[in-house]
């Protein structure tokens, strides 16, 4: 076989929740809630089912659905998308970037991407032929370096991915670095994709900048999102892509053939729910409020807690413990700790290890407590 993707493996999210699975280990590695969803989202569900709901949806999404998603980014960030040609339905998240790259990335452009970075915008982009430009970026500010982003921006950049509330470093990005990406960007044709799927987890009074915000970024974007981390439901894969006409034009030319269509109950009952703001307006004091549990959890421990601002995860430095590489601490911790992470080397292409791996906080108080019992007693 002739791999299309010779240096890719299986993705660290697979590798550490099997490992947790097989060592009985308390899995805080890929992000996902141990909790369920509200029953009043199921009962849509099955209110929509019997109703007959159950052939393909429209191409782009259920209208009410889309309704609702214009709506909310209208209210939340001031820009109006246009129902019927600016917001389509997607099968989560993962496949609305491999769509907006497959769509819009040309054989041989450039697509600049800030490390550490989310596992499969990498890949999306070589399949589609482009060439990744990797901006690092370092522990614990993890700030981007604008004028490093000026002198990698060329005439062959098509492109630009940009993740905040940013995973794994639950860092944010600032009115500032929104301006700093508008300047650098503007009078050229290149896109911004903004995956924006953690934009309701945003901690200690500070606001989420979308793109959907930002005059001079709004009209060059592609902003993603998710219910899965919304909702509680990631296993649900149903997610969501706002953009301007022409953007979305060539996107839908993709996930027409990509998906077609996403389920349709579950797209009504969750335009059903969406109906109530507190929804995802509360997600982020039920965060901040599993953070500051963990965090506090792991106090006088031997880990060292960098800043988490945003999204349910915590980066965490365990130099004082081992000097282990983190993919081998990793396993280490999952085999004969109890408690599996993400080693975050796993987010750099050259395999940058910093000392840091990641634990993921979205889960009952009650598995909060077990882990951390477990990871106190290191020291
Ligand atoms: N982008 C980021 C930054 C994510 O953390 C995730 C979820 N792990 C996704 C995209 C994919 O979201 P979905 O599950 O909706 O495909
Ligand atoms: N995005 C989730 C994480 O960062 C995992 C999703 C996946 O497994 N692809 O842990």
């Amino acid at each position: 076989v002739v791999s299309r993707l010779p240096n890719v493996g299986t993705t660290i999210f697979t590798v550490m929740s099997r490992l947790a699975q097989e060592c009985d280990a308390i899995n805080l590695s890929q992000g996902f809630p141990d909790f369920n969803a509200e029953p009043e989202l199921f009962d849509r569900v099955h209110h929509w089912m019997k109703s007959g709901a159950n052939q393909y949806a429209p191409m782009a999404g259920c209208l009410p659905l889309r309704a609702a998603v214009a709506d909310k980014v209208a209210a939340l960030y001031g820009t109006l998308y246009d129902v019927e040609h600016e917001v389509t339905i997607t099968a989560g998240a993962t496949q609305a970037l491999f769509t907006a790259v497959a769509a819009l990335v040309h054989p041989g452009d450039e697509v600049i991407v800030f490390e550490p970075v989310y596992d499969s915008y990498g890949p999306a982009i070589e399949l589609a032929g482009g060439k990744v430009v990797r901006m690092g970026l370092t522990a614990p500010d993890y700030r981007p370096d604008w004028s490093a982003v000026a002198a990698a921006i060329g005439p062959r950049t098509r492109m630009i991915m940009i993740n905040s509330p940013h995973n794994p470093t639950a860092t944010l990005w600032s009115e500032e670095d929104l301006d700093q990406l508008a300047v650098l960007t503007a009078g050229t044709g290149i896109v911004v994709v903004s995956d924006e799927v953690y934009e309701h987890i945003v901690f200690d009074g500070v606001p989420h900048r979308s793109c959907a915000s930002h005059p001079g970024l709004a009209e060059r974007s592609v902003i993603v999102s998710s219910f899965g981390k919304t909702y509680h439901i990631t296993g649900w894969k149903v997610g969501y892509v706002v953009a301007p006409r022409a953007l979305m034009a060539e996107f839908r030319k993709v996930h027409q053939f990509n998906v077609f269509t996403v389920n349709t109950p579950v797209q009504l009952a969750l335009a059903d729910y969406m109906a109530d703001a507190q929804r995802h307006l509360g997600l982020a004091a039920f965060y901040q409020a599993k953070r500051d549990h963990f965090r506090a959890g792991l106090a006088g421990s031997g880990f060292e807690l960098l800043p988490s601002a945003g999204t349910y995860f915590q980066l965490v430095r365990y130099g004082k413990l081992s000097t282990l590489p983190d993919t081998q601490f990793c396993d280490w911790l999952t085999r004969e700790v109890g408690v599996a992470a993400i080693p975050v080397s796993a987010f750099f292409a050259d395999g940058r290890d910093e000392g840091v791996i990641r634990f993921c906080f979205a889960k009952n108080e009650a598995t909060l407590d077990a882990a951390c019992d477990r990871l106190r007693r290191l020291g």
